[in-house]
């Protein structure tokens, strides 16, 4: 018999307006194990569902099912089986990309990338992390894959108290893994790189980019290059920047390895940079800003949106006329209507006329679930700069 959790009339209403979510404040009476599937009880004791439920974390419960429907490993399968599915109809031209997205498949809290032959899974609640020997094995049925890598390091495991560690679930994972997007090829690490190897949510964008990048290319905060390498072949003068030696290190490698010898990878401060190619009286047709999240939460918004603005302004005023920036933020917190204003303020204090020629989100397989706003986190304009 699962354990039961009883939560408010509050909690009961936010899961009837479709999110799946219940906080600490709306949970009333536990009487379940830590990390286990739990009926959920409404204040007039009506099952409400079942639900993960985790005991340290400010979010205890993230609803499975509704009603009576239990979660059980068919239903587990089911929404792999879905998950994967949807991912193969989308016929993605790489060999990297999400199978499996969290909440927006109905599957909160757990990750799976694919890296060709590898998974790479995260498991970001207790329960998820529990069920990862049978999670484990429904992924080599589905999905056959030579090597599963846990990357249970990310941060975000210390507030459901689960400790941070990296393990080989299944099968081999080699040091280094080879991967396609498009026509660009990736040595990915899938130990040591950010996420899970890759930032695999901006290959849509990376696209998107392609059909407007040309001349003079600037490439701000370019990780292990992916806006460079896709846009310097059509690009004869291309820089990137990183502020990371390693990150630095590993783009040239790959400009070597995808025949673009000519990008620049420089170790820089990007705020210093573009002040310094400011001064210089410097000109780009082609500017590309995917920084890290400067909003880690609310309280940083401010801070955060004075951030984007700095670098946003700086790239304006370096944008040659009728040139295009990509500009991006992954701040959740930040949202699609205050990056606009931000935009519109960089623009103004910049004297730069700018039109909105595409306005972009993270990749389609990494879905926004309609009614859980976090789940729509990377936001792209692509600008472009009129006279
Ligand atoms: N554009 C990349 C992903 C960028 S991730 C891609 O498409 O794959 C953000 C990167 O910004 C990280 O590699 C990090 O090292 C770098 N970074 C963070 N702060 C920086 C700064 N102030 N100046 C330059 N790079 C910075």
């Amino acid at each position: 018999m699962p354990g039961t959790v009883v939560v408010s009339a509050r909690g009961e209403q936010r899961v009837r307006t479709g999110h799946p979510w219940i906080y600490r404040a709306d949970v009333v009476d536990v009487d379940a194990e830590a990390g286990t599937v739990v009926q959920v009880i409404g204040p007039r004791r009506r099952t409400i569902g079942y639900a993960l439920f985790s005991d340290q974390s400010q979010i205890p419960i993230r609803m499975l099912t509704r009603g009576e429907t239990a979660a059980d490993l068919a239903l587990f399968r089911a929404r792999l089986e879905r998950a994967i599915a949807y991912r193969a109809a989308l016929a993605i031209d790489a060999t990297a990309y999400r199978l499996v997205h969290a909440e927006a498949d109905l599957l909160p809290s757990l990750v799976v990338d694919r890296y060709g032959d590898y998974l790479v899974v995260q498991a970001l609640s207790q329960a998820i992390d529990r069920l990862l020997p049978e999670l484990t094995a429904l992924l080599v049925e589905l999905m056959a894959p030579a090597g599963i890598l846990a990357r249970n390091d990310a941060k975000v495991r210390t507030l459901e108290g689960l400790e941070q560690r990296i393990d080989v679930l299944h099968g081999q994972v080699p040091e280094a893994v080879v991967v396609r997007e498009g026509p660009v090829e990736y040595e990915a690490d899938l130990r040591k790189g950010q996420k899970t190897g890759l930032f695999l949510d901006q290959r849509e964008n990376r696209e998107a980019a392609a059909r407007y990048a040309r001349g003079r290319l600037l490439d701000c905060f370019s990780y292990h290059g992916g806006f460079a390498l896709r846009l310097a072949r059509q690009c004869p003068e291309a820089a990137a920047i990183d502020i990371s030696a390693d990150a630095v290190a590993r783009i040239r490698a790959n400009a070597e390895r995808n025949g673009v010898p000519h990008i620049d990878a420089r170790e820089a401060n990007v705020f210093d940079e573009l002040r310094r190619l400011e001064r210089a009286g410097a000109r780009f047709d082609t500017i590309v800003l995917d920084p890290p999240a400067f909003a880690k939460n609310k309280a940083s918004i401010p801070n955060a949106l004075a951030g984007y603005k700095e670098i946003n302004l700086r790239a304006m005023r370096l944008l040659a006329p009728g040139g295009c920036l990509v500009t991006c933020s992954c701040s959740y917190h930040v949202n699609e209507e205050m990056f606009a204003a931000m935009l519109h303020e960089a623009s103004v204090d910049s004297r730069t006329p700018v039109t909105i020629v595409e306005k972009r989100m993270q990749g389609r397989d990494h879905p926004v679930l309609v009614g859980v706003p976090e789940t729509y986190y990377l936001k792209c304009f692509i600008l472009r700069r009129v006279e």
